[in-house]
């Protein structure tokens, strides 16, 4: 068995990542044999609760207001609505729901008190339930577990040198302290980032030591190729090539051997052979659904022809860890603190996200 290392230097995922491709490929598939069936990939389905008006300066993203792209954005969702889509992804195959809303951070009350109760119904429905709500304190984490929860996403988006030239509305470490508090609970960590933000190699390197340093390593590792939206401070970003794609799956597969490689955004733009040498490279899970929060993504039937062609099978629930126990609102043991925590604002400044929010 590959072992689990913590300690994988910048230098040698360089290596690894330009390494012959084939070569690449069948170390990474030999890896992903050893901890995963090849022939079983996840099925999860993200839902967008809480849609724009976001205060962050994330320059990739739609929803920060200060952006001027199309994007609808929509208060948060009700637990009847949110648990109708969870029903109709579970019809259609999906075996984990991502709930996201376009916050900075958690805030105790009433919004918080309906998440949680989304969180109560989707876990009641016997599907993993994760969400992605922004940074987080150790209670509020507590709370979520409590609720059910089965996962938390916090992206790393990319190293912490390229960060600075993507996000000035808060910091690296802020990333890395929800994620530790998180890590506080029974619930599993999803962080993974972007690649074809104009970041190099190095960037990617460096974003898989950050994430394969943490001890344990996420159990979920989100890959996305960026999709560029008018708008955005990276509209006129290229898209990212298919190669660039896989070498980064079969990296990451390699350094994070037990973790759970989610293909994300990016996949309208990927052909099913593409797709076909991600999953050999070691990806195991992607979101189906025409929507991904806000991008285009394809339809589920279309993925569903892709499995049949390429002999794949959903994976079930909770196969990697047990469901988590819902505790009812009335019995919970955590009160809600009314934390203000001091999560950092470096507001440096960054010239293609001043330029997109100053137009008209
Ligand atoms: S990525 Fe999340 S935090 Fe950043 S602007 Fe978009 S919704 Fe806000």
């Amino acid at each position: 068995m590959s072992i689990t290392r913590h300690n994988w230097t910048k230098e040698e995922i360089i290596e690894l990542y330009n390494q012959p491709l084939m070569d690449l490929l069948y170390r990474a598939a030999t890896v992903h044999r050893e901890y995963h069936d090849p022939n079983v990939v996840q099925v999860s389905t993200l839902l967008s609760i809480k849609t724009g008006g976001c205060p962050e300066d994330c320059g990739y993203c739609p929803q920060a207001a200060r952006y001027h792209t199309d994007i609808e954005g929509n208060d948060l969702m009700s637990v009847q609505q949110v648990k109708a889509q969870a029903l109709r992804a579970k019809s259609s195959g999906s075996s984990r729901v991502c709930m996201g809303a376009a916050w900075r951070n958690v805030k105790d009350g009433p919004e918080f008190d309906q998440v949680l109760e989304m969180v109560r119904s989707i876990n009641k429905l016997d599907m993993e339930v994760c969400c992605t709500l922004g940074m987080l304190t150790e209670t509020q984490a507590k709370r979520l577990a409590e609720a059910g929860l089965y996962a938390y996403n916090h992206n790393l988006d990319t190293s912490e040198e390229y960060y600075k030239e993507v996000i000035s509305t808060r910091g690296y470490e802020d990333r890395l302290k929800t994620i530790e508090n998180v890590r506080k609970t029974n619930v599993t960590v999803c962080s993974g980032g972007i690649i074809g933000m104009g970041e190099s190699t190095e960037d990617r390197a460096g974003m898989l030591v950050a994430l394969a340093s943490l001890n344990p390593q996420p159990e979920s590792v989100p890959i996305n190729a960026l999709v560029a939206v008018e708008g955005t401070p990276m509209e006129d970003e290229k898209p990212v090539e298919i190669w660039e794609m896989i070498r980064m799956v079969a990296t990451t597969r390699i350094v994070m051997p037990q973790t759970q490689v989610r293909l994300s955004a990016g996949r309208t733009q990927m052909s099913r052979e593409g797709q076909a040498m991600c999953f050999f490279a070691g990806a195991n899970s992607i979101f189906a659904g025409d929507k991904l929060l806000t991008t285009p993504n394809p339809d589920v039937n279309e993925d569903m022809k892709m499995f049949e062609m390429l002999g794949l099978i959903p994976q079930k629930p909770f196969t990697k860890v047990s469901q988590p126990q819902t505790v009812e609102a009335e019995e919970s043991q955590y009160q809600p603190l009314g934390e203000k925590p001091k999560w950092s604002r470096p507001a440096h400044k960054i010239e293609r996200n001043l330029k997109a929010s100053g137009k008209k």
